[in-house]
């Protein structure tokens, strides 16, 4: 179980932002409207994400760090039509294997709840705690036990964008969630969670920005598609603009990447990408999310009919624009 653990988290758990994307991933899908992440050193000595959703039973705090004790999926069909972001159980396990977890929890108002401190795997303490509703999980130094790993870490600058990268298009993903970020105590990000995506743009790229981008939306019988897209003099220097979203997930997509940059053709300057935000909705039937481990590639089952949906709308978005 210990080494099961160990080579599960090698998997899950790569850099800092592995552990910030599973924690956040589980205060979404916990349902929660405020997501506070506090980071120290890049993630290496303290990851912390404090949620308000529906939090985690005293009788169920230890089994959440056991191996696919995931509360989430009921049969392996569901796999195919997944809606909450995490389902495989593993997330909790291999980051308490690899690192000093405290996790206090409670399902409502009542106070009531638990504390379960978690070190390398072993559980050292669970005891009742005094707690508002909602999950407090506390990762600290990471790879503690694993040196090896820990020094393939490259710089707190480098973490600490890989952190903010991921939760900046999380906050993009989720507009009615209200997100702080901060890193050795400066706040990097905060959303309102009113819901408005523009807004929470605005809070990400600036309201300059927000202020040059056009709206997108389009209907097909198997799709919606609604977001927003800058005007083609309004770009920039790398890919990281470029936010898709399918069903309330955020996700990569080559496909929808490259309908994208084709519906731009001509109108960008050499090695200047667009930012996008791009909220998708299908059939859950029509996409598997079960790729990688990591979650984020998802496959599509008709790509050809897709790729030429949202490169049309985003061309007609354009072309409104240029008359
Ligand atoms: P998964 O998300 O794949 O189910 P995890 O290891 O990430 O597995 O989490 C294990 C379980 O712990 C979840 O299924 C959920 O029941 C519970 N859990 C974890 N984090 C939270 C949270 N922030 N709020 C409520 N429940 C949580
Ligand atoms: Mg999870």
């Amino acid at each position: 179980e210990q080494l099961a653990n160990q080579i599960a988290a090698g998997e899950v758990v790569e850099r800092p932002s592995s552990v910030v994307k599973e924690l956040v991933e589980n205060a979404v899908d916990a349902g929660s409207t405020t997501i506070d992440i506090v980071i120290e050193e890049g993630g290496l000595t303290l990851v912390r994400v404090t949620d308000n959703g529906s939090g985690i039973d005293a009788d169920d705090i230890e089994k959440a760090f056991f191996r696919h004790a995931t509360s989430k999926l009921s049969s392996s069909k569901d796999l195919f039509r997944i809606a909450s972001l995490g389902f495989r159980g593993e997330a909790l396990p291999s980051i308490a294997a690899v690192a000093k977890v405290e996790c206090v929890s409670a399902v409502d108002t009542s106070g009531l709840g638990k504390r379960l401190v978690i070190e390398g795997g072993t559980i050292r303490n669970v005891e009742d705690a005094n707690t508002p509703q909602g999950t407090d999980i506390a990762v600290r130094d990471l790879f503690f036990n694993t040196p090896a790993r820990l020094k393939y870490m490259k710089s707190i600058q480098t973490e600490i964008g890989h952190i903010a990268d991921y939760v900046n298009r999380l906050a993009l993903a989720h507009p009615g969630i209200a997100f702080t970020l901060k890193h050795n105590g400066n706040v990097l990000l905060r959303t309102l969670g009113t819901g408005d995506r523009l807004q929470a743009f605005a809070a990400v790229y600036g309201t300059t920005a927000a202020k040059a981008m056009l709206i997108v939306s389009g209907d097909h019988p198997d799709y919606t598609l609604s977001g927003y897209i800058s005007k083609p003099e309004q770009t920039r220097a790398n890919r990281n603009g470029i936010t898709i979203v399918v069903n309330g997930r955020y996700i990569k997509s080559y496909i929808i990447n490259q309908a994208i940059l084709q519906a731009y053709h001509t109108l960008l300057p050499i090695n200047r990408f667009p930012m996008i935000v791009l909220e998708l909705g299908m059939h859950p039937s029509l996409l598997d999310v079960n790729v990688h481990p990591s979650k984020m590639e998802v496959r599509f089952s008709k790509e050809a009919e897709l790729r030429q949906f949202v490169e049309e709308c985003v061309a007609k978005a354009l072309g409104k624009q240029r008359h």
